[in-house]
């Protein structure tokens, strides 16, 4: 059997002092899922289900440890926003999975960037219309090398921060999650079953706002990861 075109490459993490790559299947995000930021965004942030979105596996951007990767300003917006999240990759398969177990089908850690057309995903909201012309464009999803669990295990807290420029826009810690991540896995695997090679981005704190051309974001997580682009 041979394909009628030749397939594209699969799209993959770099992984943290290892030499191998975190292939990788889909990307799940989790929308407005620390009250601070809920509130920015002009919503009331009761504990209500965590609701998802997705990007396409190819919208992520693998930046190697220690490097900067460009990132094009995408057309059709004139605000291109930066939200750093922790980013949670899957290791085995499962459906309906309970919270309780769910720090088993973790594979590693990272820091990510949901990068977001914001003006397009507030026309889309306004209309009821999907969000994937705001959330789900190429190279939305930035990514840093990945850290195994069997090298940094489970994590609860760990304080999550953004820089541009150098100059700090989002601060906060993974503790403060409305939903956690074994409450988002449990969630999410009663409408999908998760597959190896899953991402979940899991949402971000407040502190979001606009990147422009030639601004450095530098983010990640305390001992889980950095991302760091240049807006190009
Ligand atoms: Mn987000």
């Amino acid at each position: 059997m041979s394909y009628v075109i030749d397939p594209d490459p699969v799209p993959s993490l770099y992984v943290h002092g290892s030499p191998d790559r975190f292939a990788v299947r889909r990307v799940y995000c989790v929308g407005r899922n620390y009250a601070a930021h809920a509130r920015e965004m002009g919503s009331d942030p009761t504990r209500e289900a965590p609701f998802f979105f997705c990007k396409p596996a190819d919208a992520v951007l693998a930046v190697p440890e220690g490097q900067t990767a460009l990132l094009p300003y995408p057309g059709q917006t004139a605000d291109f926003h930066y939200e750093i999240e922790l980013v949670v990759a899957i290791a085995k398969a499962g459906i309906e999975i309970p919270a309780d177990r769910a720090d088993e089908y973790v594979w590693g850690y990272t820091a990510g960037l949901d990068m977001t057309r914001r003006d397009l995903q507030a026309q889309m909201k306004a209309k009821g219309r999907p969000w994937e012309i705001g959330k789900a464009f190429d190279h939305s999803a930035p990514m840093g090398a990945l850290y195994p669990v069997s090298k940094v295990g489970i994590r609860t807290g760990a304080p999550i921060y953004l820089d541009v420029n150098g100059v700090r826009k989002q601060s906060g810690n993974i503790d403060q999650m409305i939903w956690s991540v074994p409450e988002i896995i449990s969630q999410l695997s009663r409408y999908f079953e998760l597959r190896p090679g899953d991402l979940i981005m899991t949402g971000t704190p407040e502190g979001v706002g606009p990147a422009v051309k030639g601004d450095v974001l530098q983010g990640g997580i305390e001992g889980l990861g950095t991302v760091q682009v240049q807006v190009t």
